[in-house]
């Protein structure tokens, strides 16, 4: 059994605000580090007591080098550094059984611990006409190689958004929003069994949980902060830009496409001026 564990931080066990994840200026970063090892590890101890066989961790947070390499459980391979093609979901093909969204956070504009979507330009992210948040957005992307998405860890909020998804989908509440940048935490040893049972439930029943699947032809529209945004993201070729939404609009014709073209739009996005 071959498992894909996507990693971000701002769902991890303990932390609440962005002294924890911003690698800069983040007076607690050293600590979110540790933490976002230790929820990896717990997640791997408890998939390899299930017969797992092979796990790739892809540090999927910011520059995407995280992960305490030299703490994580030595039977996984850890996928770390940017830029990547395919980001948070980089190395996740139809080979793998299932795919795992730990330390994941809920999307721009909603409450939960540091809710956003990719990037501070993304006001909104749809796949046809369904809003998405990174969960959503790479649910949709695994399963596009028809991998389930069997277990999210976070907070109470994230869990709430990934079940309107995959009803059936196992979720590790490590921690309760009180504010975008408060939370009631699980103490360290709770977490980690929490995250063990829910990894044990999930893979128990693999088999009744369904991929996120949306119909053909795939649309992508972002909806960006400001006009000037959605006016750069709207030079990549084959978008259209509808000026009274704010919304740009493309159909990707696969995995590949869709990913990519996420991340131009947003790449591109970043070069406007607000002022
Ligand atoms: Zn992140």
């Amino acid at each position: 059994m071959k498992l894909f564990l996507s990693v971000d931080m701002e769902g991890i066990s303990g932390i609440v605000d962005p002294t924890y994840i911003n690698p800069d200026t983040g007076m607690n970063y050293g600590r979110g580090r540790v933490f976002m090892t230790e929820d990896a590890n717990a997640v791997i101890e408890a998939a390899l007591e299930m017969g797992a066989t092979e796990i790739v961790v892809a540090d999927s947070h910011n520059t995407m080098n995280n992960i305490l390499w030299e703490s994580l459980h030595p039977k996984a391979k850890l996928l770390a550094g940017s830029p990547r093609d395919y980001s948070m979901m980089q190395g996740l093909d139809e080979s793998f059984d299932a795919a795992f969204f730990i330390g994941y956070h809920t999307r721009q504009g909603v409450p939960g611990v540091l809710s956003h979507t990719m990037s501070g330009v993304v006001r909104n992210m749809y796949i046809n006409g369904q809003v998405v948040g990174e969960f959503g957005f790479n649910a949709a992307y695994a399963g596009l190689y028809g991998v389930p998405v069997c277990l999210v860890s976070g907070d109470n909020l994230i869990a709430e958004e990934a079940r309107a998804l995959i009803p059936e989908i196992s979720t590790a509440i490590v921690k309760t929003a009180v504010s975008r940048t408060s939370a009631i935490c699980l103490s360290r040893e709770q977490a980690t069994a929490e995250l063990k049972h829910q990894t044990k439930h999930a893979l128990s029943r693999l088999a009744d949980i369904k991929p996120l699947t949306f119909s053909q032809p795939l649309e992508l529209a972002i909806e960006f902060s400001h006009a000037g945004q959605a006016e750069m993201a709207a030079n990549v070729p084959g978008t259209r830009y509808e000026t009274e939404t704010g919304i740009v609009r493309y159909n990707p014709v696969d995995q590949h496409d869709l990913y990519k073209t996420m991340r131009a739009m947003i790449n591109l996005a970043h070069n406007a001026v607000f002022f």
